[in-house]
């Protein structure tokens, strides 16, 4: 899963892209729902969020370091 850093701007880019519905307003910042992010594995060839986020401020998750089996395993559980 990814994870949105601190420097996050709340500027509302990323959420609507999600093909998972993995992104939302959290307290302070927008986060992401890491049993939800697939890292855009079966819809998108890259993470769509790091694609329109105008300051780069979304990473890997290093508490939810995932390998390409374990995203498309998600994907199907959510997807069918
Ligand atoms: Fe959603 Fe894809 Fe970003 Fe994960 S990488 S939060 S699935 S847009
Ligand atoms: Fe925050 Fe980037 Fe999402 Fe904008 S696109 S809300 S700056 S994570």
């Amino acid at each position: 899963a990814l994870i949105i850093e601190d420097s996050c701007i709340n500027c509302d880019m990323c959420d609507l892209e999600c093909p998972n519905e993995a992104i939302t307003l959290g307290s302070e910042i927008y986060e992401i729902d890491a049993d939800k992010c697939t890292e855009c594995v079966g819809h998108y060839d890259k993470p769509t969020c790091i694609s329109v986020c105008p300051i780069d401020c979304i990473k890997k998750d290093p508490m939810h370091n995932e390998n390409e089996q374990t995203l498309l395993a998600k994907f199907i559980a959510m997807h069918g």
